[in-house]
């Protein structure tokens, strides 16, 4: 009843004519993917360009980060609805190297998740523990932290047009991925949370996606798990065959 998500986060790479070929190579290798929704997040410059490559393909259009408030004197910051207007159906927020580079808190994550929201966006929220916090054994008071400050003030309809991103930061670019019941067991933590914090039936509905090391080799194993309802993928997403081969999990 979850429709899986793969979405690919192209961080700080590739100009304009790499990221649309790129796309132009994806959309042949994906065209037959049904029943998931394929999401990729390049770079601000390229998103218009990227958005026109994409017309009339199966695949969609995120931003890496926005700001939270509509215009104003904000030098260097990008509102959602320019985003929207740029094509974007999706923006992914607090994405752990913006906690640990941009100084992002729960609580810029809570007003851009707002604000996202509420330019129509699809606010793929990330979440998730460094390996020091892990091994103190507080993966999940950290992850609950995250969430509650994170989705404060939002409603279940709010929720229900989030998509949670859990991504162990030890697990992100180190070629370490979480073991399949490793991620399972944290996603059963955010469903249960999302629960008690909203209503089970916004919690049953909510894509919860793994990051971390995703490759087209973990990902039938990491997707088989009942609570792993996608991924969000970053080097393995830069290019097209390795990506379409996550997105073509299922085949
Ligand atoms: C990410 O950037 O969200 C990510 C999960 O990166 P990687 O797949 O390279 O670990």
């Amino acid at each position: 009843m979850r429709t899986p998500v793969i979405a690919g986060n192209w961080k700080l790479f590739k100009t304009i004519a790499e990221a649309t070929g790129m796309v132009n190579e994806l959309k042949p290798l994906v065209a037959n993917a049904s029943g998931v929704e394929i999401v990729v997040a390049p770079v601000f410059t390229a998103l218009s360009r990227v958005s026109e490559a994409l017309s009339g393909s199966n695949v969609r259009l995120a931003a890496q980060d926005c700001y939270w408030e509509e215009e104003g004197a904000y030098t260097g910051e990008v509102a959602p609805k320019l985003l929207a207007d740029a094509g974007c159906s999706h923006v992914i927020i607090g994405h752990s190297e913006r906690r640990q580079y941009f100084g992002e808190t729960d609580a810029t994550v809570n007003k851009k998740g707002k604000a996202a929201l509420a330019a129509g966006l699809t606010a793929i929220v990330c979440v998730g523990e460094t390996l020091a916090e892990r091994e103190a054994d507080k993966t999940f008071s950290v992850i609950e932290t995250q969430l509650k400050g994170g989705l404060t003030g939002f409603s279940s309809d709010m929720l229900a047009h989030s998509i949670i991103a859990y991504e162990p930061v030890w697990a992100i670019g180190t070629g370490k991925t979480a073991s399949d019941q490793q991620a399972q067991d944290v996603h059963v933590f955010i469903r249960s949370l999302l629960a008690q914090m909203f209503d089970q039936a916004t919690a049953n509905a909510i894509r919860i996606l793994y990051g971390g090391s995703v490759k087209p080799d973990n990902v039938k194993g990491l997707m088989s798990q009942p609570d792993i309802d996608g991924a969000l993928v970053g080097g393995a997403s830069l290019k097209a065959d390795s990506f379409a081969a996550i997105a073509n999990f299922a085949a």
